[in-house]
């Protein structure tokens, strides 16, 4: 096997998921798996932690199809934009579609009551993210038009948090309007697009939970039952315990980081990762020489460079060139010289490191925080563009 590889450690993964519903008080639980979940390899931790959770969440229906594929039988959120012409693998997998505006909503009634099946879906709206769904301010006359839908089965109503990771203080900003308040009719007006506004822009995770429940005393006004709701990512489930209803939808945290740095609330989840590697070249390099491509680094004086086969190619950005720190023999050592598409090398000092020795990229007392600073990005990036070059193990897989 390739000596640089991924360990993801499951039952820690199933620690998160029961920290999180532990926190949540009998909210269900649909942990994101999108984007090979999170880095950690879909195929090894969807099997595994399907029995703990509740639904599984993808951004798309190519993901949910391959969580089919793997034998997932839990129900499957489809939570990204559809195309209409994408529909009929919704009900041929039986996944949960996202219906994001009329037009989908429409589309999949029609399609429901041509071939005689049923579809389950969960109405989006945007309270303030502005990516998929329907304004809040149009969302009466869409539940109007999903409630004279009799092929499809309205499950779920669902909006997503544009800032919930923000300091409490943001987060929970509440925001008063200047006038009267709005009803749900019509189209924005410009009192509406006025009270849209914060001072800064910045539109708080409490303004948009306000919006949704505007949203949903349209059920309870006219006595309909109320379809299964949900709002939180991770920083929602941290930052606003009132929003929790009735699921929330743990990305990061479920993976065991923080969404953000501010969050005062902290519940007993650990990052699941260590990604590690072995020396494939040892040298003593001399004053004056310079490493790798554009010579960004030169020895001041004797020392030993080591070579790691790892590169920019498996997900090691080479923005973190001359940042970067790895772990050899449980020491620290810096990353010198440009990080090549499959390789980079490091600077040992007088140490006898040798080929062979092992080499901790993350994890091992490496955060994930810590590469998100070296790269200039944040830990979503970090973990989801590990790349699939990297062979993932896992462990504790066999219960
Ligand atoms: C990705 C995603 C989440 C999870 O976000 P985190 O910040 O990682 O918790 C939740 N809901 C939707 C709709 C998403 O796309």
């Amino acid at each position: 096997m390739r000596p640089t590889y991924l360990e993801v450690n499951l039952p820690q993964l199933k620690q998160n998921l029961e920290a999180i519903r532990a926190h949540v008080h009998g909210a269900k639980v649909m942990p994101m798996v999108k984007a090979n979940a999170y880095g950690h390899g879909i195929e090894g931790v969807a099997p595994f932690i399907e029995p703990y959770v509740d639904y599984f969440g993808v951004a798309l229906v190519e993901e949910a199809i391959q969580l089919r594929q793997l034998g997932i039988k839990k129900p499957i959120l489809v939570a990204g934009g559809t195309l209409i012409e994408q529909l009929p693998l919704f009900f041929e997998h039986d996944l949960i579609l996202t219906a994001s505006s009329l037009d989908l909503l429409t589309a999949s009634e029609q399609l429901a009551e041509s071939t005689r099946q049923r579809l389950k879906v969960h109405l989006k709206i945007d309270t303030g993210m502005e990516r998929v769904g329907v304004h809040e301010y149009e969302a009466e006359e869409f539940i109007k038009a999903s409630l004279a839908c009799s092929h499809i089965e309205v499950e779920g109503i669902y909006t997503h948090l544009a800032n919930s990771e923000l300091a409490p203080v943001i987060a929970r900003r509440v925001f008063v309007p200047t006038r009267q308040s709005q009803t749900l009719e019509g189209i924005a007006t410009g009192e509406e697009q006025e009270r849209s506004r914060n001072d800064d822009g910045v539109v708080s995770a409490n303004l948009q939970l306000e919006r949704f429940q505007e949203v949903l005393r349209f059920y309870e006004k006219n006595s309909l039952p109320m379809p299964m709701r949900h709002v939180c990512n991770s920083g929602g489930i941290l930052n606003l315990p009132e929003a929790h209803l009735d699921m929330v939808r743990p990305g990061v945290l479920f993976y065991g980081v923080y969404p953000g740095r501010d969050i005062q609330t902290k519940i007993d989840v650990k990052p699941a990762l260590t990604w590690k590697s072995r020396v494939a070249y040892s040298k003593v390099t001399l004053p004056g020489r310079s490493v790798s491509y554009g010579s960004l680094w030169q020895a001041e004086a004797r020392t030993r460079i080591v070579t790691v086969p790892c590169g920019y190619a498996d997900g090691y950005f080479r923005r973190m060139t001359n940042q970067a720190r790895v772990i050899i023999n449980g020491k620290s050592y810096p990353q010198v010289g440009r990080i090549c598409m499959d390789q980079f090398m490091v600077n040992v000092g007088e140490d006898d490191v040798q080929v062979g020795d092992e080499v901790t990229l993350l994890g091992g007392g490496i955060a994930p925080e810590e590469l998100a600073d070296w790269a200039g990005t944040n830990e979503y990036e970090v973990m989801t563009n590990i790349s699939a070059r990297v062979p993932r193990i896992y462990i504790g897989a066999v219960q």
